[in-house]
């Protein structure tokens, strides 16, 4: 069915609540704020441009009164269509809502603006010998807004912890329209429900998130770099159990399997180590006591299966170290355009079964299945390559059954993409008919009307 365009009234409110240049309903505005990173799109009949919070609650009251979808965006950088805008509607980008509003270290914590950008963050509390864990690789154009809203992390969770980890408090507009805030500026808080962590995660559904305060960390004074390589991807996967399980966290533990070591080797040149498995350890501390914490974590990573255990001494030989990582991501581009970009999550322990049932499906499906990722919270980035027509129609049967064994394993779907448009109809896999009824229902007390981003998340 043909969908109705925004009428002129809600158009001439728009006008009143965005003046000059910060509402846009031309065609070639509307296209490029119609898609986001999962290549998905929807073109939305208005885009706004916020600068402060009043504007988004007058938006969502008008939007609420002619029923008109309001989708969130930061930078589009998502991989799930969580930003297509597919019930048409306005597309709210955070883009001028993106000042650091304070910094203050005495009590460990940042207020900004949703659409600050995640490196421009880093590179502000740097100054003051601070950062915020979180650390997408997509850091340098993706919005503090949208980490929120996916709760995405990155290698350095494993030790620090997600957004939903170094968040204190928010600010947001909810579906009908008002504005509140929830959470605390203190380091601890027992009052009430927790709305700061449920809001996290919740991509856009519930809220509009307008100001966040964030719990920052200071900054270790010294790093080292490890790389192990194994004779398979079962022993890597044991070792990756075995590191965890003893009291020096590494700050990044990171996994990659045979197949993507040959393709960024193939990339990358010689460089990049061929193994059975490869693992990629960061160990952060105090100079003073950094070489015992490195210690620990080298005694876990040896064991059955261990090829080689390489410590970088220099910054020019942890570069060396990391190449074989930096690689993938173009390698596999160039085997397959359109390959889908999976992040499930199982507990460490179950890790090895995880990764031989992956070879088990590639093998079935006939499809080539390349696994890395941050292995130390369990989370792999399970990337199906498909080359043609018929292998991307052998790549979705075998999703399903790669989602099936995460969830036989304990584990879930996302680790830290979110669900958006593209996992939303795998949901009842991983939560029951009453979990899932629970979140409709907070879902209806956030947005009554369901005017905030549908389409997303809840099948
Ligand atoms: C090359 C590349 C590497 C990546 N690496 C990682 C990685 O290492 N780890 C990781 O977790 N992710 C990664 N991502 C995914 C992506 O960058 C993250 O999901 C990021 O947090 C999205 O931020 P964004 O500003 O682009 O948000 P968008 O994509 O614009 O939006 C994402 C979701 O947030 C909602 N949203 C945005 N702003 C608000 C707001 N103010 N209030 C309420 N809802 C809001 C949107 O509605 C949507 O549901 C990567 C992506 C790319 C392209």
């Amino acid at each position: 069915m043909p969908r109705m365009p925004l009428s002129l009234d809600l158009h001439a409110r728009l006008d009143d609540i965005f003046p000059t240049g910060s509402c846009a309903t031309g065609e070639a505005e509307r296209i490029a704020y119609s898609y986001d990173n999962s290549r998905r799109h929807a073109l939305p009949d208005a885009v706004v441009f916020p600068h402060e919070h009043a504007q988004v609650e007058s938006l969502v009251q008008a939007c609420r009164e002619y029923h008109v979808p309001v989708i969130a965006r930061g930078r589009g950088s998502n991989t799930t269509g969580a930003t297509v805008p597919v019930d048409g509607g306005v597309v709210v980008s955070f883009e001028r809502m993106n000042r650091i509003l304070r910094i203050d270290p005495d009590n460990r914590l940042a207020i900004v603006e949703p659409g600050v950008l995640n490196g421009d963050l880093q590179r502000a509390l740097d100054q003051y010998g601070f950062f915020w864990p979180p650390d997408p690789s997509s850091a340098s154009w993706c919005t503090i807004g949208g980490n929120l809203a996916c709760n995405s992390a990155g290698p350095r969770t494993v030790k620090y912890g997600s957004p939903r980890e170094n968040t204190l408090g928010l600010r947001a507009v909810a579906g009908h329209g008002e504005g509140f805030r929830c959470g605390t500026c203190t380091s601890k808080g027992a009052t009430g429900y927790d709305l700061t962590r449920l809001l996290i995660g919740s991509e856009g559904t519930l809220a509009l998130i307008t100001e966040a305060t964030l719990k920052i960390t200071p900054k270790p004074s010294a790093i080292r770099t490890l790389r192990a390589t194994y004779h398979s991807v079962g022993a890597a996967a044991r070792a990756v159990a075995r590191i965890m399980a003893q009291p020096q966290t590494p700050c990044a533990l990171e996994f990659i399997d045979d197949v993507a070591l040959q393709l960024a080797h193939d990339y990358g040149g010689d460089g990049v180590p061929l193994a059975g498995a490869m693992l990629m350890i960061e160990v952060d501390g105090e100079t003073a006591t950094l070489h015992s914490a490195v210690d620990a974590v080298s005694r876990a990573a040896r064991g059955d299966g261990l090829d080689e255990l390489r410590v970088a001494e220099t910054e020019a030989e942890t570069r060396a170290l990391w190449a074989a990582r930096k690689a993938l991501s173009p390698a596999q581009r160039r085997i397959s355009p359109n390959k889908i970009n999976e992040d499930v999550v199982v507990p460490v322990s179950r890790l090895p079964e995880l990764v031989d049932g992956i070879k088990q499906l590639s093998a079935n499906h006939q499809v080539l299945i390349v696994s890395f990722g941050h292995a130390g919270n369990g989370n792999l980035h399970v990337n199906l390559l498909p080359r043609d027509d018929a292998e991307r129609a052998r790549a979705h049967a075998c999703l399903a059954e790669l989602f099936a064994l995460v969830i036989a394993l304990d584990g879930t779907l996302s680790g830290e993409h979110g669900i958006g448009l593209v996992k939303r109809e795998f949901m009842p896999l991983a939560l029951s008919c009453s979990a899932l009824g629970l979140m409709r229902n907070i879902k209806a007390a956030f947005d009554p009307d369901g005017i905030l981003n549908p389409g997303k998340l809840l099948p």
